[in-house]
C-alpha cells in the first residue's frame, strides 16, 4: 500500500478486510457456519456506540456473524460477568469483545480475566499477553498487530532494525515492543521519564509513537529515511489558515508536516494507523473461528 511516503493504512485496511470476507465464506462453508463476533456495550458512551456500530457494520460486511450486546449504565458487574461466561460457552461465538472503558463501579480487569482466552480477539487478557511474550499463538492487540502490518508491507524484513516505541501502555506500546522484538528488532520503549528523547528517537529506523500528545514528535527528532508509525490520536483546534473559527481537526503524535521531508515513510492521521484497528479485529475473529472450529489456517493466509 504505497503512496510514495505516505502509508496509506485506509488502503491497506480495505484490501484486508476483502481477504477477511473470502476467507469468511470459505470457513462458512467448511464448519457450516458463519465466524462470529459478539461485542458487549455498558453504557451511553458517544465515542463508544459509534466503535460498536462501526465494528457490527465491519462484522457483517466481511460475511461474518455480529452479537451486539448493549446493557444500560447501572448494570452489575455480576450481570456483566455472567454474560461473558454465556458468550464463553456459544459455540457461535468465536471472538468476544468488551468495549472499554466500562462504567467506574465495574472492575475492567476482572471482565477482561473472565474472557476466554481463545475467545479474546482483542488480545487484553493475560494470558494473550503472556503468550505474545513467549511467542506462542494467541490474539495480540488489534492496534499494535495494524502497525507491524503496515511495518512489513513498507519495509520486508525488519530484522535487525532499531525500532524505538514512544509509550508503554498494555494494548499500544508494550504489545507493539514484543511484536518488533519477535521480528529480531532491536526495540527501545521510551516512554514519559524516558530523559533526552529527540536522541532516542534519532537512533531509529523504525518510530512508533504512542503517546496522545499533540505533534509532541518533531522532524529534527528522525534519523533520516526513517518509517514513522504514528498511533495518536488527538483532537486540536483547527487554527490553519481558513479554518472555520472553533472548528476541530485530528492530529497524530508527530509534526507530520515536518515529519514527512525527513522520513522514508510515514502513517498520516486520520487515514493511517486508525482504520487498521477493526479490519485487524475482523482478522482476529477469523483466526479465532478456525481454531475454535479445528480448521486449519496457514500462518501467511492473512
Ligand atoms: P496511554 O495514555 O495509555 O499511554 C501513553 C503512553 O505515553 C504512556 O506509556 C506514557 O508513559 C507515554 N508518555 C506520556 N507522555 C509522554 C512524553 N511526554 N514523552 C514520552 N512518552 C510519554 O495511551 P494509549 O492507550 O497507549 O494511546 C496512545 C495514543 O494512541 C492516544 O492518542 C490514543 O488515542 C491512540 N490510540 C489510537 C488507536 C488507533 O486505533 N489508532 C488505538 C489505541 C490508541
Amino acid at each position: 500500500m504505497s503512496n510514495g511516503k505516505i502509508i496509506d493504512g485506509k488502503a491497506f485496511a480495505e484490501d484486508l478486510r476483502g481477504r477477511v470476507a473470502v476467507l469468511a465464506a470459505q470457513f462458512e462453508a467448511h464448519a457450516g457456519r458463519k465466524a462470529g463476533l459478539a461485542v458487549v456495550l455498558v453504557g451511553e458512551d458517544p465515542a463508544s456506540q459509534v466503535y460498536v456500530r462501526s465494528k457490527g457494520k465491519q462484522t457483517v460486511a466481511c460475511g461474518m456473524a455480529s452479537f451486539e450486546h448493549k446493557l444500560p449504565e447501572d448494570t452489575g458487574e455480576g450481570a456483566l460477568l455472567d454474560l461473558v461466561e454465556k458468550l464463553n460457552a456459544d459455540p457461535a461465538v468465536d471472538g468476544i469483545l468488551v468495549q472499554l472503558p466500562l462504567p467506574p463501579h465495574i472492575d475492567e480487569q476482572k471482565v477482561i480475566a473472565a474472557i476466554n482466552p481463545d475467545k479474546d480477539v482483542d488480545g487484553f487478557h493475560v494470558i494473550s499477553a503472556g503468550r505474545l511474550a513467549v511467542g506462542q499463538p494467541g490474539f495480540v492487540p488489534c492496534t499494535p498487530l495494524g502497525c507491524l502490518m503496515l511495518l512489513k508491507d513498507r519495509l520486508g524484513s525488519l530484522s535487525g532494525l532499531d525500532a524505538v516505541v514512544i509509550g508503554r501502555s498494555n494494548i499500544v506500546g508494550k504489545p507493539m515492543a514484543q511484536l518488533l522484538l519477535a521480528e529480531s528488532c532491536t526495540v527501545t520503549v521510551a516512554h514519559s521519564r524516558t530523559r533526552d528523547l529527540p536522541a532516542v528517537v534519532r537512533r531509529a529506523d523504525i518510530v512508533v509513537a504512542a503517546v496522545g500528545r499533540a505533534e509532541m514528535v518533531k522532524a529534527d527528532w528522525l534519523k533520516p529515511g526513517a518509517t514513522v508509525i504514528d498511533v495518536g490520536i488527538n483532537r486540536v483546534p483547527d487554527t490553519r489558515p481558513g479554518a472555520e473559527p472553533g472548528k476541530t481537526r485530528l492530529v497524530g503524535d508527530v509534526d507530520y508536516a515536518g515529519a514527512i521531508q525527513v522520513a522514508g515513510a510515514i502513517t498520516p492521521v486520520p487515514g493511517g494507523v486508525g482504520p487498521m484497528t477493526i479490519a485487524v479485529l475482523l482478522r482476529n475473529t477469523l483466526v479465532a473461528a478456525h481454531r475454535n472450529a479445528g480448521i486449519a489456517l496457514a500462518d501467511d493466509a492473512i
